[in-house]
């Protein structure tokens, strides 16, 4: 009979030290698992690894030490627990989130959500570079989204209301950027120290700070690792639908156009970034009209 190495070539098995074991990872969109899903990968660890799991830094669980002839064997217990094997190599790989406007009082947007959806549109897809992608919901960035290939960051402008500003200083006080002064009794912004994180406007004890729509800004070229780098700001957009549209987009021009062998921040010159930030404006634009 022949044997069927095609779970072997999953990104989501990676060998270990020790050759002779290998560790799998699993996928978990923006790093959420129920206590089921938790008590079955605690089962098939316990049955099949050394009876530990490992949390990774990519919202993933980790089952070290598997022989690696069991790999069938585990591949179809995950599945049945829905936690099937993730992505590791040149693949879209695990898409990790904040708690975003689920928990967190700073979230701007509802990134669990937005993670589960790109996830369900992009995960494990073949690429010639590995793309991470992370999604913050607010510019204190808790999962590096500037450092990753594609990065989503909620933001919000704060706008005042003319004439109304009663001038107690409360927001000057909460905001870290120094970006409000009170001037003449009234508050008054200066938009390029703002990194537009919205808390002044929850500040505000007479709720005179309104906001534009929360908006997300898609950054792309990031990395961490040995030689770490700023992803570059693509553009902002206004929703989910247009975000994982302009993410479809990115990934497409990427999977036609990106050499293997070199990160993608390494190539995005080559890869004629700002006529594509031209065109996907122009497009954005249109679509919006
Ligand atoms: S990035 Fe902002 S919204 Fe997300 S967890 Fe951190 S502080 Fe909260
Ligand atoms: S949005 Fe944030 S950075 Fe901008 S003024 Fe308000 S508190 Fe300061
Ligand atoms: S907290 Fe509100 S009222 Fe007070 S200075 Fe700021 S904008 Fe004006």
């Amino acid at each position: 009979m022949r044997t069927d190495f095609s779970v072997h070539m999953k990104g989501g098995i990676i060998t270990e030290r020790d050759a002779d074991f290998c560790t799998i990872r699993i996928r978990a969109p923006a790093g959420i698992l129920s206590v089921e899903k938790m008590r079955g990968i605690a089962a098939i660890a316990k049955k099949y690894g050394s009876g530990i799991v490992h949390c990774t830094t990519r919202q993933t669980i980790e089952i070290p030490h598997v022989d690696p002839k069991l790999i069938k064997k585990i591949a179809k217990s995950l599945e049945r627990n829905g936690t099937p094997i993730g992505s590791e190599r040149d693949e879209i790989v695990n898409i990790i989130a904040c708690p975003g406007t689920e928990r967190c009082k700073f979230a701007n947007i509802d990134t669990i959500n937005l993670a589960k959806k790109i996830d369900q549109k992009l995960f494990g897809k073949e690429m010639p570079v590995k793309i991470r992608i992370a999604v913050s919901g607010c510019p204190n960035s808790c999962t590096s989204p500037m450092l990753n290939e594609i990065g989503i960051m909620g933001r919000i402008r704060p706008l005042r209301t003319a004439g109304l500003c009663t001038g107690c200083g409360t927001c000057v006080e909460y905001c870290k950027e120094k970006a409000i002064i009170i001037k003449n009794g009234i508050s008054v912004l200066d938009p390029a120290k703002c990194v537009q994180c919205g808390v002044c406007i929850r500040s505000c004890p007479f709720e005179l700070l309104k906001a534009e729509h929360s908006h997300y800004l898609i950054l792309i070229g990031g990395r961490r690792g040995r030689h770490p780098r700023i992803g570059r700001e693509l553009l902002t957009l206004e929703n989910d639908d247009h975000v994982i549209y302009v993410i479809e987009k990115i990934v497409n021009w990427v999977y036609r156009r990106a050499w293997s062998g070199r990160l993608l921040s390494e190539q995005l010159d080559d890869l004629q970034f700002e006529k594509f930030r031209q065109e996907i404006l122009h497009e954005i634009s249109e679509k919006l009209k």
